[in-house]
């Protein structure tokens, strides 16, 4: 699947913004700005490892663009990392925030590492070394990382801890997605898919659609595939397929997000649970099945000009980042399929973020129903600027979703400096 990754990542999300940048006035000068990186920083990372010797790992930090605020974003790791993919997931990132109007900037890391084969003392050393690496350049007001694919809470805990040794006070506020022991917010486990599945249904709703009528395929079975086919599931969707790295199931009837959940614990792989009723399928057959809504989970450029025109679902969540290359997304347009886009469909995560750090910051922390009930309000307000931007404009919700978050962009550049 990664090897679609040799399509530009970077190269693609600048003709995202282009699209929009045709229906605003930004100047000429402002768009400089906003077509490139303002820092990135590369590490080498040396780790003892548990035979003794050192490894050194390679790790990028990408500062993006902090007109509205401080910058923001996740620490990827995987061994198909690279600079490109973190740049554009910079980009990403200081959209996203600026569509649903939370005061960051855009910011990602990333390792070239794969997790699945270090031992938990050397992801914890490898961990540790990254924010050693970076120190200078994050902060609660500088730069506040937080967990992306295949980091996690416990990731996050070494290292704002590494970052409380290396500055001599503990400090949650510089990374979220923390464990609530030790500053983390009620909700920002299911927060991303929580996100989604608020703007969904204002989707469904909008398109007179009956959840208990629409069938689902999710790509992808993490944090942000699983947590949203449990969460839809709840919903009473009818969650046909899910897949992992490892490949997929599909059943007609529906599958339990629950029990499959338990299933991959125990195995490591979802299609592990392929029983007599539920068919194993490949990641590809995935994408392409009949199906309503196609919720792509994982990594970027699955939906190509390759295998768009097999496509069938109605609908596109989109909760990974960059899952369709530009191509592909003109053509599911063409074929009046809603794609709902991620700089829209997954900004629940770093909302729910944004609000860990302001009760890390007053030290004071809220009630899972008051985390809920803001993300809820903020997805929806988010929702309805690009779906009236759509109107206006009469363009698809990716492209309104980045004139959204552009005009709001090229507003906070031109009040800091005189462009
Ligand atoms: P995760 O590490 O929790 O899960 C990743 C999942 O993708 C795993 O189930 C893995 O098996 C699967 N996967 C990996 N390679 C795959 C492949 N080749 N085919 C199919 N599945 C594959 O990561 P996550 O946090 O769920 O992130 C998934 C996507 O969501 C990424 O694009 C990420 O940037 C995006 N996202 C995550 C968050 C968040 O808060 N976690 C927020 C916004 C966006």
């Amino acid at each position: 699947m990664r090897d679609n990754n040799k399509i530009s990542v970077f190269e693609n999300a600048k003709k995202q913004l282009e699209s929009a940048v045709l229906h605003t006035k930004v100047s000429d000068n402002v768009k400089k700005i906003i077509f490139n990186p303002a820092e990135i920083i590369e590490v080498s990372i040396p780790v003892k490892m548990d035979s003794g010797k050192i490894e050194i790992f390679y790790g990028y930090r990408v500062h993006y663009n902090d007109a509205r605020g401080p910058y923001k974003g996740g620490i990827r790791y995987h061994p198909e990392v690279s600079i490109e993919e973190v740049i554009a997931l910079a980009f990403w990132m200081t959209f996203k925030c600026a569509v649903v109007n939370i005061p960051y900037g855009g910011a990602k890391g990333g390792v070239i590492v794969d997790p699945k084969k270090l031992s938990a003392g050397e992801l914890e050393r490898l961990s540790r070394g990254y924010i050693d690496a970076v120190k200078n350049f994050i902060g609660p007001d500088i730069d506040i990382p937080a967990p992306d694919v295949y980091t996690n809470s416990t990731i996050m805990g070494w290292m704002a801890d590494e970052y409380g040794r290396l500055t001599g006070k503990y400090t949650p506020a510089v990374i979220t997605g923390k464990p609530l022991s030790i500053g983390g917010s009620l909700g920002r486990g299911d927060a991303t898919s929580m996100g989604g599945l608020y703007v969904l249904s204002e989707a469904v709703k909008t398109l007179r659609l009956d959840p208990k009528k629409l069938t689902v395929a999710v790509q992808g079975f993490g944090n942000a595939g699983y947590n949203i086919a449990k969460l839809m599931h709840q919903e009473g969707y009818n969650i046909v397929a899910v897949s992992d790295s490892s490949g997929g199931i599909y059943c007609m009837d529906g599958l339990e997000p629950g029990r499959i959940f338990d299933m991959k614990e125990k195995t490591g792989r979802v299609d592990s649970a392929a029983l007599k009723d539920i068919k194993k399928i490949t990641n590809k057959e995935l994408l392409e099945l009949k199906v309503d809504i196609l919720v792509p989970s994982a990594l970027e450029n699955q939906i190509t000009k390759e295998n768009v025109n097999n496509i069938k679902a109605k609908i596109v969540l989109e909760l990974a980042n960059g899952p369709t290359t530009p191509d592909a997304d003109k053509i599911l347009n063409n074929k009046g399929i809603l794609v709902i886009p991620d700089i829209l469909a997954n900004a629940g995560g770093v909302t729910v973020s944004y609000f860990e750090w302001v009760q890390n910051r007053m030290g004071y922390y809220w009630s899972i129903d008051k985390v809920q009930s803001r993300l809820k309000s903020i997805m929806i307000s988010a929702f309805n600027d690009v779906y009236s931007c759509c109107k206006e404009y009469n363009v698809d919700m990716r492209t309104a979703a980045y004139i959204v978050a552009l005009k709001r962009i090229s507003g906070a550049i031109e009040a800091r400096i005189n462009v």
